[in-house]
């Protein structure tokens, strides 16, 4: 498995930098590369520090070297104000060949392929996910919703949401790879605010070019499944399977209650309780909305615990994948899949490292969109590395908690320097390097 993962995933992130316009004025004086605020910035999300600080400028001051020159290639390292002023002024599109240069590692090394899941296609999870919320903080583009506080008054919360696209794969506990986001935001002069569908919309948009040859099966909650959506995933090339609960799409259950549906039961051991699969499904139903129709497959899952003598959890999807007795289990595991962007997801970057909802600078344009992205990023290289890269992963499970390795990796950066990723990766599973 590959060595020097790192350093192919920092040389795509230097690329896309480094093609990024320079909207700096003269004044500034062109002291920094574009590609040092960049990667000054994505240090900070790499080695998981809650916040901007100029972590690297004592030991430069002491030793003449730092590890963001030997390890991310910043040349000269810029203050936390001046990385949010630059970063204002980088469109979240400047950045997308750092996922696509990522991604084509993860291809290179073979690794992709073991995603193919639903009839050789990838599934990749859309949803809906805030990164940013305050009563104060804000800018021209914050989606805004009015609540009532304690004492009964109306506020104002000013937020960000994206639509996240993340590949997932059922079954083990398996990583999960962010693609480009979406960003839901307000624009001048329009009135009406920006939501999760048109976002998802956009995105189909955007990116069908870019993740053609991934063969993508999009999966979404029921805010999905809407023909709208579904037909513009088919004009993509893009597959579907998306919730559908029965009370929003009462006339998709009603087509299902008097169709010749096909069942299959299967009764499970699973150590402790016997559980039943009933699986059930039937191809060529009517999605009707606005008097267009169009033809999707249906099934239906429930899972009964004999003990308990009771359906512990039940659901519903659409789909254009053909449904059998061969593919209903398949599809139904990648369905119930969906939970993980929420879990391995949303809330490891909410909750545990990757602190995505602090404010590292919200800015009047991009700013916090751009930090997010980093954000992203570090969490793809990280997700990269467990899968591919042998040294990284000795030294992950060299502890038994994510947190402890993250926090051994800013304890050796901050006191000492490390020439290469090599050698910190040693370090830090315990093992001294030669010489
Ligand atoms: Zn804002």
């Amino acid at each position: 498995m590959g060595r020097g993962i790192i350093k192919r995933l920092l040389d795509g992130l230097k690329d896309t930098a480094a093609g990024l316009p320079d909207k700096r004025g003269a004044s500034n004086g062109r002291k920094y590369r574009i590609a040092d605020f960049v990667l000054g910035a994505f240090a900070v999300f790499y080695f998981q520090h809650p916040s901007m600080l100029n972590f690297q400028e004592s030991m430069e001051q002491r030793e003449k070297r730092n590890n963001l020159r030997s390890l991310f290639g910043v040349e000269k390292i810029p203050g936390a104000d001046q990385i949010r002023n630059v970063l204002d002024g980088i469109e979240p599109g400047g950045l997308y060949g750092a996922f696509d240069q990522a991604l084509e590692v993860v291809r290179e090394e073979g690794a992709l392929e073991s995603y193919r899941v639903l009839n050789g296609t990838i599934p990749v999870v859309l949803d809906g996910t805030w990164y940013f919320s305050s009563e104060e903080i804000h800018c021209d583009h914050c989606l805004t919703m009015e609540k009532k506080n304690r004492e009964g008054e109306t506020r104002t919360l000013y937020y960000h949401d994206m639509v996240a696209a993340t590949i997932v794969k059922p079954g083990k506990p398996e990583v999960v790879l962010p693609l480009i986001p979406e960003f839901i935001r307000n624009e001048d002069g329009k009135e009406k605010q920006d939501c999760e569908r048109n976002a998802a919309k956009r995105w189909i948009k955007k990116q069908r070019e870019r993740y053609a040859a991934l063969k993508l099966t999009i999966m979404g909650d029921d805010l999905y499944c809407c023909h709208q959506i579904c037909t513009e995933l088919l004009e993509a090339g893009m597959s579907f399977l998306l919730t559908c609960k029965e009370e929003s799409h009462p006339w998709i259950a009603e087509q299902v209650r008097f169709g010749e549906g096909e069942t299959l039961e299967v009764r499970e051991w699973n150590g402790r309780v016997h559980l039943r699969h009933r699986y059930s499904w039937v191809n060529g139903i009517e999605n009707r909305a606005e008097g267009e129709k169009l033809l999707v497959n249906y099934v239906r899952y429930e899972l009964y615990n004999e003990r308990k003598g009771e359906v512990t959890y039940r659901n519903s999807w659409i789909t254009n994948h053909g449904v059998n007795s061969g593919t209903v289990r398949n599809l139904v595991d990648c369905g119930r899949a969906r939970w993980k962007i929420e879990n391995e997801h949303n809330n490891v970057l909410k909750h545990h490292g990757y602190n995505l909802e602090h404010n590292f600078g919200h800015g009047k344009e991009y700013a916090n969109e751009i930090f997010c992205l980093l954000n992203l990023v570090a969490f793809l290289f990280h997700g990269i590395q467990v899968l591919v890269e042998d040294e990284y992963r000795k030294a992950y499970t060299s502890f038994g908690r994510k947190d402890d390795f993250f926090w051994a990796l800013r304890y050796e950066t901050a006191r000492y320097f490390h020439e290469n990723w090599h050698d910190l990766f040693l370090t830090v599973s315990g093992i001294v390097p030669d010489g």
